[in-house]
């Protein structure tokens, strides 16, 4: 079979190998269609992990054969995968920390090599210890549904790690796809979202996704505020429309943090009376890998606020932080890794019901021979692409 093939650090390769084989107890699944995660993005560009692998975990397709002893599925059921499956029995997971389990941290899914999730080859063979985390992919759902059940699996684990009241209002920083699932899940809970991105077009569909307020941002670096002052913090306005002059500035009084969010984006977002919202977050997710938007965050955040990491991945990043704001603002800094297996079913009511119409998250879609492509583009998002898929028969 085909298969795309980590060789090395930016080095992806289209080979010929084996179609794997499957024990008693394990299911052969003929990839439909596969997500393209940061995480293994991130694995592939600095080569954190030894090659070869076959990667791909955002896994949908077609049971094609199913061992002896497995009676829970049968050949030609469409399925979503989860490469990670917790134990619930141990320590880790009695304190539902599931991404810390030792099971868990093990990946359950292979198209050969070192498993890897396999995603990116034509079959992948389901080891037992992961059958717990396959999931019926509903006749009206397609495949590329089927595959966004993971990433949306992390997004939805991590906001319930946030103690969050019905009408809070909670900064999602970044709008990719996950960044937009945080948006609208918050949004059907009843959360005011002021959402932040610096492409316009993201932030257009933050608002279809139920962002109250949205905010276009000039640089990564700098993502929230533009300027520090003594007393307070000043937003600039971070793109010139017909009848603002570059050095448009808002004044925002102490910690309290107003935004005129519509009047910063031309229209159409801009339509109707501005509002101008003022007040400061019940929490901040940070969905960039950027160590300043963390900082602007914890100071945007009301006293006992959170701010979430959750693509902050990269090992070793050292950063400032003035941790009296931690302990004595108790504004708690948490982190989010990863899904959690007891929201399955949750994650797949949300997704099949298209309450979260990941449909719209998914832009492009790369044949498997194109994988390096598609991670590519991932790696360097443009203005209209957000969750790049890569699918065996080509637009599915
Ligand atoms: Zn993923
Ligand atoms: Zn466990």
């Amino acid at each position: 079979m085909l298969a795309v093939v980590y060789r090395g650090a930016n080095d992806l390769r289209v080979e010929t190998v084996p179609v794997p084989q499957i024990k008693p107890d394990e299911l052969l699944v003929k990839v439909a269609a596969c997500g393209v995660c940061p995480t293994d993005i991130k694995k592939i560009q600095y080569a954190t992990v030894p090659p070869p692998r076959i990667f791909g975990h955002e896994t949908a397709g077609v049971i094609a054969k199913v061992g002896a002893r497995v009676k829970k599925f049968k050949v030609g059921d469409r399925v979503a995968l989860h490469h990670h499956v917790p134990c619930l029995k141990c320590h880790a997971c009695r304190h539902r920390t599931f991404a810390q389990c030792d099971q868990y941290k093990r990946t359950g899914i292979t198209a050969g090599f070192e498993p890897a999730g396999g995603g990116y080859a034509e079959y992948v063979r389901v080891m037992p210890f992961v059958l717990p985390g396959v999931v019926k992919i509903p006749a009206r759902n397609s495949f590329l549904e089927g595959a966004m059940l993971e990433p949306v699996n992390t997004v939805l684990k991590a906001v319930k790690r946030l103690s969050l009241l019905k009408g809070d209002t909670v900064l999602v920083a970044g709008q990719g796809p996950i960044g937009l699932m945080f948006t609208r899940l918050l949004a059907l809970r009843g959360m005011k979202v002021v959402a932040t991105d610096l492409l316009e077009s993201r932030l257009q569909l933050a608002k279809d996704f139920g962002a109250a307020h949205v905010c276009k941002v000039q640089s990564p670096k700098s993502n929230l505020l533009r300027q520090k002052h003594s007393g307070g913090h000043e937003v600039q306005s971070p793109r010139r429309t017909s009848g603002e002059s570059e050095s448009s500035r808002f004044k925002v009084q102490g910690s309290r943090f107003k935004v005129w969010p519509a009047s910063l984006i031309r229209s159409p977002l801009s339509r109707g009376p501005v509002v101008p919202w003022s007040g400061s977050f019940d929490a901040a997710i940070i969905a960039v890998p950027s160590d300043a938007v963390v900082r602007e965050a914890q100071d945007l955040v009301r006293g006992g606020g959170q701010v979430l990491l959750f693509s902050h991945t990269r090992r070793g990043a050292e950063t400032q932080i003035d941790l009296a704001k931690i302990c004595m603002d108790e504004k708690d800094l948490i982190g989010s890794y990863s899904a959690d297996f007891l929201l399955q079913e949750e994650v797949a009511r949300l997704v099949f019901s298209r309450k979260l119409d990941v449909r719209r998250l998914i832009t492009h879609q790369f044949l498997l021979a194109q994988t390096a492509a598609a991670v590519q583009l991932a790696a360097h998002p443009t203005s209209d692409s957000l969750k790049v898929v890569v699918t065996q028969k080509g637009e599915i």
